[in-house]
């Protein structure tokens, strides 16, 4: 096996999906499993499926493409661009939407393909990424998608968490339900779904607060690292190792910690800053920024920090380790979820999944 490599434990991360889907399945809920973290893998996906997921989401169509034969509802979760309808129609069964010019696009690619285009209308309740903030205007938007033939409104979303860090309370997400309510009535429609956020929405099920009439939730990062993500507690009886990432030592010199001569710019155009520890054991292994970010890893050899990288190199230090390393050694790491998003994405890191 070549290094640097991401191994990929289907056994804990369907353990994990088992685990949610379960609890959501308690309350009512269905688990959209969001594949971008692994850029649509099919093979992850499905452990995804087998842990018991009732769609596959992701942001991204290429994604959703690599996914085509799994017969489970895909949905796209960014807003389509226009640019790319076509195969939002073609593989995409759901999308989230928030523009109607876009809807409009939508509609005409599902009429020339015969088809019918499902969409979720997202509504901003004030993390101010996406969606329709003033009720006047959902009700609009509302009026002008149901002209459209070629689309079905099947529900209501919204994110959270994700740019204003705002948090999901009985409060916000109880202001979805009743929107969704408002719309039904005034509309005379049924919208089957609610779909109330991602995972930072798990904490009010795991605290037993009821998030009524609430049926969708999208879930990423619970699903691979089994945290919720609202106050970033670990999920009890869940893994945060499903993805593993081994490197390999290239050089182990004893080295002091303040570099030797005049202090110009580093290799990413900053002015390091240093601390002077003495002597001290310094590690470089293969992999760098290219294929990661310095705070993305997290050694598991405790003995180990991180001192700094490149693009190609991770210089760490390894004189409070236990461990002797010598030239050749692998050394592990586990993976913050956007430390698995850049390892999974790196054309340069192997992927070991079994
Ligand atoms: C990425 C994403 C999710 C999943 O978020 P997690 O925090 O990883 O659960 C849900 N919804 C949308 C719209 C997303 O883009």
């Amino acid at each position: 096996m070549k290094y640097p490599k991401v191994r990929v434990d289907l056994k804990k991360l369907e353990h994990n999906v088992k685990e949610l889907v379960d609890l959501c399945g308690k309350n009512g809920i269905k688990v959209a499993g969001v594949t971008k973290v692994f850029c649509g893998n099919p093979e992850i996906a499905k452990a995804y499926i087998r842990g018991g997921i009732s769609y596959l989401a992701d942001s991204r169509i290429e994604n959703l493409i690599k996914l085509k034969d799994f017969k489970l509802p895909k949905i796209l979760l960014r807003l389509p661009m226009i640019s790319e309808v076509e195969n939002v129609v073609k593989y995409a069964d759901i999308s989230l939407n928030s523009e109607l010019d876009t809807m409009i696009a939508l509609a005409k690619e599902a009429n020339k393909r015969g088809k019918l285009h499902k969409v979720i209308l997202m509504i901003d309740l004030g993390d101010l990424r996406e969606g329709y903030f003033n009720e006047k205007d959902i009700y609009k938007a509302v009026e002008e998608i149901l002209e459209l033939k070629t689309i079905e409104l099947i529900g209501i979303g919204t994110n959270l968490t994700c740019y204003g860090g705002v948090i999901p309370s009985e409060d916000n997400l109880g202001r979805l339900v009743n929107i969704t309510r408002t719309i039904e009535e005034r509309y005379n429609i049924d919208l089957q779904i609610i779909s109330g956020g991602n995972s930072s929405s798990l904490h009010l099920l795991l605290n037993d607060k009821k998030i009524e009439d609430i049926n969708m939730l999208r879930l990423g990062e619970s699903l691979v690292l089994g945290f919720e993500t609202a106050y970033g507690n670990r999920i009890q009886n869940t893994y945060d190792d499903a993805f593993q990432l081994s490197v390999e030592v290239i050089e182990i010199k004893e080295k002091p910690s303040l570099p030797v001569g005049e202090i110009g710019k580093d290799a990413f155009g900053k002015v390091p800053n240093f601390i002077d520890k003495g002597i001290r054991k310094r590690i470089i292994c293969a992999i760098g920024k290219q294929d990661i970010e310095l705070d993305g890893i997290i050694p598991v050899d405790e003995g180990i920090t991180i001192l700094g990288g490149s693009s190609d190199h991770i210089i760490l230090d390894g004189t409070d380790s236990k461990i002797n390393y010598k030239i050749g050694d692998k050394l592990k790491f586990k993976l913050t979820y956007s430390g698995i998003l850049r390892v999974m994405t790196s054309e340069y890191v192997k992927k070991d999944i079994t």
